[in-house]
Parts: C-alpha cells; structure tokens; sequence
C-alpha cells in the first residue's frame, strides 16, 4: 500500500535523474533521517549510507556543530551577496581557508551553488581568459567517454554519458569528447594497460593536430571519473596526458567535485594522480553537503588577464545571486575546519586501505568482472562471463538487482549503468563499519547469485 507522503511524491514531485515511469510502479523510498554513516526510512529501518547520498556527505549526517554554524549566520546575517564588491565575513574565511586545501599557488575562488553551475563557470572563465589576451579562437574544450561534469546545457555537452544527451539535443559545437580511460571496458583483447594508455595518449596528439592547439583551449577531466562508473585512470595515463596538454598550451581544468577533500586518500585527486591543474572545480565535501556550495579556484594567470580585460568593461560580469551565500560559506568553512582538527584525510587514508582490502577477495566473486577503488571509493563492475570480460543484457537489470539486494540486506549502494555498483561512503567511517559494508555488499551479491 502506498502511503500518503508516496501518493503525494508521485502526485506532485517530478524526480531526478530517475527513471520515471519506474517510479510510479516502484514508488518512492523516503528517507527520514541520518546519525554517522547510517540514514533511516519513513518505517524506520536503518541503513549504511554506502554512497555518502550523492558521493557528499563526507562528514556524515547529524553534525550539530554544523547545524549550530548554520543557525548563527542565519540570526547574524543571512545574506548579502559578493556582487559589486560588496562581501561578507564567512566567504573572505572559506576562500583564504582553501587557498591553504588547493595546491594552485595564489588562486582565487569564486563561489556558486553546484558543481554544475562551478564548471559552467569554467568555460565561462576560459573563454573570458581567451578573450581577454587576444585568442578569441582558443575556445574548443576537451572532454572524454563517461566523463561527468554537470547537467547545464554546457557542462552536460561536457559530461560523456550518452542519457545525458539524449532529447537535449547535445552535445554542442566546442566540445571534443576524447575516448574513455575506462581500461577494462575498452581495451582491445590482449591489449596491455600500458598500450592502451598509449593508444589514448596518440589520440589526444591526432585531436590536437587535426583540431590545431591554437583552437583548443581546455581539457576537463576528474581525476577518476565517479558517476560514470568509479573508472580509475590506467597506469600512467597521468603522466602521459599531461605533457601534451602542456606543450600544446592546453589547460587543465580539474574537476575534484567527487575526489576533493579526501576521498582518495588525500586531499585532491589532482596529488593522488600527480595532475598538474590549472584551474580546479569543488563541491559537494566542500560543505559535507549540510549546504549547497561549489566554488572554482582561479589561478593568478587568468585572474589578473580578466581583470585587465573587465577593466576596460568595467564589469565582470558572470555570478549568481548565492555565490558567496553567507550561510553555506559559514557551514563550508567550519566543515572544512572540522576536517582538519578531526584528522579527516588522514583517517580516510587509512579507512580506505581497510575498504580496499577488505573488498580485494570480492574480485573472484562470481558476478564481478572487475573490482577498482581508491582511498573510500570502490566500482565493481559485473560480468556475465569473468574469463570473456562479457557483460550482463542490459535488460537483465543485473546492477540494479544487486544494489536492491544491498539495500534488502541494510546497505546503500549506487548502480551505474552498465551495471556498475560504486561505493562511497562518508569519509567518518570507521574499521567496524568498514567491514559491515563489505559483508553487506557481500550478502547482495551473494543473494542475487543465487538466483542464477
Ligand atoms: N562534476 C562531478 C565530477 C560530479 O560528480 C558532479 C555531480 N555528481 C558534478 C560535477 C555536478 O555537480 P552538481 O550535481 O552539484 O551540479
């Protein structure tokens, strides 16, 4: 029986990224509460938060000191914006307390709301940055296969994912996907991690020379790619990459919106991987998601390029009416704060080599083909024949069987198209908690196995 909040949720909220007519058989699952890594639903059965909501909530859920930042900036000042060099206290704490975080010596940071609208803002900021030093035609923006960057009608170009295109009438002129890092889907039979990074690497060369350098401006990327599948970049791929972007004077725009802030293991994936950014996109960990707040890191280079050039405007004339909200930046601030007296990093460090070996015997389970993870995040990617790396039918639904098995047995997980099952739970975790997800991760697959 469908209870009054689901009738009205169906009646009244469009959900997304859901699939909808799903929806109106399955209903949906309202969730009522969260303390630590556990959240609760509406009949009050408690579950281990596998995926941090949306790869977010680091700090885990019911952090009173936060929920007491939030209330005292609402009671003090709840808003006033960063337009027209107007500022408020919290947004001049957060933005000097991140130039200590990001390794990008000297940067600025300009806020928003999501890590869309942050990386919206990227290709706003290089085509300004373009503009303003004269290569106007230094504008295309590099992006990969099942890259996530965002849902705007530009970052959602960016993002790699074909549902994501579909009926939007994307991707758009400017935006070059190069081919997914994605080693074990892609690579051709026999072919080693180092070929292949090789075949990725020419295809970056072919790009640029067919393109020409002086057409491209930027190449976007996460470190290691989440929503498109936890996909790890293959050995080297890094420090091969790299160098081409910089001989060819292509920036790179990082995008830590899921890596930042520990989840690696340290604190940006750009040092786990050793990126060289040019620019850096946050959110999410930012505020452990107790707010919504993204923000961009600038680099002197092109701040003081668009500086010049508004100069002679006299506006710069990008920016939300929140970026610089005072009540997200107080609570993004003190979560941020929280990190570094708790030890979050570190203690994420060593969380996540428990996680990453505790899991490592899930490689010989039946169902999986592939196991990959870092620090506190982890894919395993199924496989109807292992030895044939041959997925499931998509019509078989076997991702979402196995995330429903989880969830039956007090655990959520994320299936990913192609039925890929992520991990990512808050940072807070604990060794006893550790190994309750992966028995619970167990016991799903396990279960749905059985069924075979
Ligand atoms: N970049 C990455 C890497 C992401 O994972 C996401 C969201 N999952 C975004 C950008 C977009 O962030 P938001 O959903 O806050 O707009």
């Amino acid at each position: 029986m469908t209870s009054t909040l689901a009738q009205q949720d169906l009646d009244h909220l469009f959900h997304p990224a859901t699939d909808l007519r799903g929806l109106r058989e399955s209903g949906p699952i309202i969730w009522s509460r969260g303390q630590g890594v556990y959240i609760w639903d509406q009949d009050g059965r408690q579950y281990l938060e596998g995926m941090a909501g949306l790869w977010c909530t680091a700090l885990g859920y019911g952090e009173k000191e936060l929920a007491r930042v939030a209330a005292e900036q609402m009671e003090t000042f709840c808003y006033g914006p960063l337009f027209a060099g107007r500022s408020n206290e919290p947004s001049i704490r957060l933005a000097t307390r991140l130039s200590r975080w990001v390794p990008i010596e000297g940067a600025r940071f300009l806020f928003g709301c999501s890590g869309s609208d942050a990386n919206d803002a990227q290709i706003k900021l290089i085509r300004y940055y373009y503009n303003a030093i004269g290569k106007p035609e230094k504008r295309k923006i590099l992006s990969r296969g099942n890259a996530y960057h965002g849902v705007t009608v530009a970052t959602a170009a960016l993002t790699g994912l074909p549902a994501f295109h579909r009926h939007f009438d994307l991707p758009m002129d400017d935006v070059i996907h190069l081919g997914s890092p994605h080693y074990y889907r892609f690579a051709e039979p026999g072919e080693s991690e180092a070929a292949f990074v090789e075949r990725r690497a020419r295809e970056l060369e072919e790009v640029i020379e067919r393109e020409g350098a002086d057409r491209i401006a930027a190449m976007i990327a996460e470190p290691l790619m989440g929503a498109g599948g936890v996909i790890l970049p293959p050995a080297g791929y890094w420090e091969r990459i790299q160098p081409i972007l910089d001989r060819n004077d292509i920036l790179l725009i990082d995008d830590e919106v899921v890596c930042g802030f520990g989840r690696t293991g340290q604190a940006f994936g750009c040092q786990t991987y050793g990126m060289k950014p040019a620019t850096m996109t946050m959110a999410k960990a930012l505020s452990s998601a107790y707010q919504p707040i993204s923000a961009v890191a600038v680099p002197p280079f092109m701040y003081e390029a668009i500086e010049e050039a508004a100069g002679g405007v006299g506006l710069f004339a990008h920016g939300l009416t929140y970026s610089g909200h005072p009540v997200a930046a107080a609570v993004a601030d003190r979560n941020l704060e929280l990190m570094e007296e708790r030890g979050l990093v570190e203690h994420a460090a060593r969380m996540g080599e428990r996680l990453q070996a505790r899991l490592a015997p899930l490689a010989d389970h039946p169902l999986v083909g592939n196991l990959r993870g870092i620090g506190l995040i982890a894919g395993l990617e199924l496989a109807a024949d292992k030895a044939a790396r041959q997925a499931f039918e998509p019509s078989a639904k076997m991702g979402f069987k196995v995330a429903a098995a989880c969830l039956d047995a007090g655990l959520v997980v994320r299936a990913i198209p192609g039925d890929i099952i992520a991990v990512c739970p808050p940072l807070i975790i604990n060794e006893v908690q550790v190994d309750e997800l992966v028995d619970k991760l167990s016991t799903g697959l396990d279960r749905v196995a059985a069924t075979l």
